[in-house]
C-alpha cells in the first residue's frame, strides 16, 4: 500500500497492510536534516528536502507543512517573532480594544503576509510526493487565532465582560482562518491539521467552548470538506475529558494526547481514527530507546486490533530527540505492526 492508501484506509475503516505513521515533525526534520528552524521560513526547498528525508528514512506515511500557526494571525495584524531555532509565536496582538475589530480586513492568502510563502511549501511538498503520500498542513482555529490576534489572557476576561465583542472576534477569525485553509487545499493539502491548545478543559469551561469555540471550528472543519480537503485532523493537545464528543463532530482523525490508548479507542473509534500516543517528551525525547520499544508495543497492542489507529507521538515531535529513539518506534512498527 501506498501511505495515502494506508491513511484513506484507516479513516474508511478498512485494515491498512500495516499500521500507518505519522510524527508531528516540523521542528525535528530541520535538525535531522542539518539546518536551524528559522531557515525554514527563507528557503521553502530547504524546508521541504527535511520532510523528504524523513519520508525516506523512517517509512512515514505523510510529510508536513511547517505547521506555521500564527500565520493567519500575522496576516490580520500581528507581530510574529520567529525565533533561531524554535517555532514562532505572537509578540504583540492587533487587537487592544474592541473598537480594532473594524480594522481587521478579510485576508488574501495569495497576498498578504507571509501566507503566500506557506503556500508556496504546501505547493513544492505536493510536487515532491505526488498523489501517493498525503500532505498535512496546518489551520488555525477560529477560537484560537482570535486569542493570538487578542492576547489569550484578555480574551477570557473578555468572555465574562463583553461575550458580544469574542463573538464579533471569533466571525471574523472564522472567515480569515477558513479562507486560508481552501488555499492550503487548493495548493495541493491532503489533510489539514488542527490544535486549540488554548480551548481546552483548562483554558476554557465546556460551556464556553460551546458557545464560543466549537461551531466555528465545527463550521470550519465542514468548510474545507467540501472544499476538498480528504481528511481533517485534531490534536486534543492538553485535557479534553468533558469534550471529547463535540471534538469529534467533523473531524476524521484524533491525535489524542494523554488518555488510556484502550479506552479511548474503545469510546470513539467508531466515530475518528486515533492516533498517538508515545509520550513524546518524557519517552522520546528523554528517555532510552527500550522505553521507546516497550510504549510503542504497548501503544500498538492497545490501538491496533481493528484498524482504525495510527502510530504517532502524544504530541509534537521535539526538536532535539534522538534519531535512534525515532528509530526504535519504526523498528517495532516493522516488527508489530502488520496486519
Ligand atoms: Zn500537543
Amino acid at each position: 500500500m501506498t501511505p495515502m492508501e494506508r491513511i484513506m484506509a484507516v479513516a474508511n475503516g478498512e485494515i491498512p497492510d500495516r499500521v500507518p505513521f505519522l510524527l508531528t515533525s516540523r521542528e525535528f526534520g530541520m535538525k535531522y536534516a542539518g539546518h536551524l528552524m528559522s531557515e525554514a521560513y527563507t528557503n521553502p526547498q530547504v524546508y521541504v528536502d527535511s520532510q523528504l528525508k524523513l519520508l525516506e528514512d523512517f517509512e512515514m506515511d505523510g510529510v508536513w507543512d511547517i505547521w506555521c500557526t500564527p500565520v493567519v494571525d500575522e496576516a490580520l495584524g500581528s507581530k510574529m517573532e520567529v525565533p533561531e531555532d524554535d517555532p514562532p509565536w505572537i509578540e504583540q496582538p492587533c487587537v487592544s480594544e474592541p473598537a480594532d475589530l473594524a480594522k481587521l480586513k478579510l485576508i488574501d492568502p495569495l497576498k498578504d503576509g507571509r501566507m503566500p510563502y506557506m503556500l508556496d511549501v504546501v505547493r513544492r511538498l505536493k510536487e515532491a510526493v505526488g498523489d501517493d503520500v498525503p500532505v498535512i498542513a496546518w489551520a488555525s482555529p477560529p477560537f484560537r487565532t482570535a486569542c493570538m490576534i487578542r492576547g489569550n489572557v484578555e480574551l477570557y476576561m473578555d468572555l465574562i465582560d463583553n461575550p458580544q465583542f469574542v463573538k464579533d472576534l471569533v466571525e471574523i477569525a472564522f472567515e480569515n482562518c477558513t479562507a486560508y485553509g481552501k488555499a492550503l487545499v487548493d495548493a495541493g493539502a491532503d489533510i489539514i491539521s488542527i490544535s486549540n491548545p488554548v480551548a481546552n478543559f483548562d483554558c476554557i469551561s465546556l460551556d464556553n467552548f460551546k458557545e464560543f469555540a466549537h461551531p466555528y471550528s465545527k463550521k470550519m472543519f465542514a468548510e474545507m470538506k467540501d472544499h476538498g480537503a480528504k481528511l481533517i485532523e485534531f490534536h486534543t493537545c492538553g485535557r479534553w475529558d468533558d469534550r471529547y464528543d463535540l471534538c469529534c463532530e467533523n473531524v476524521d482523525i484524533i491525535h489524542c494526547d494523554r488518555v488510556d490508548l484502550k479506552d479511548f479507542k474503545r469510546k470513539w473509534a467508531d466515530q475518528v481514527v486515533i492516533m498517538g500516543n508515545v509520550k513524546s517528551v518524557h519517552t522520546l525525547l528523554q528517555d532510552t530507546e527500550e522505553t521507546v520499544r516497550a510504549e510503542t508495543l504497548e501503544c500498538l497492542e492497545n490501538g491496533a486490533p481493528g484498524g482504525r489507529y495510527i502510530l504517532s507521538a502524544d504530541c509534537a515531535l521535539p526538536r532535539d530527540t534522538p534519531k535512534a529513539n525515532v528509530h526504535a518506534m519504526l523498528e517495532v512498527l516493522r516488527e508489530h505492526g502488520t496486519y
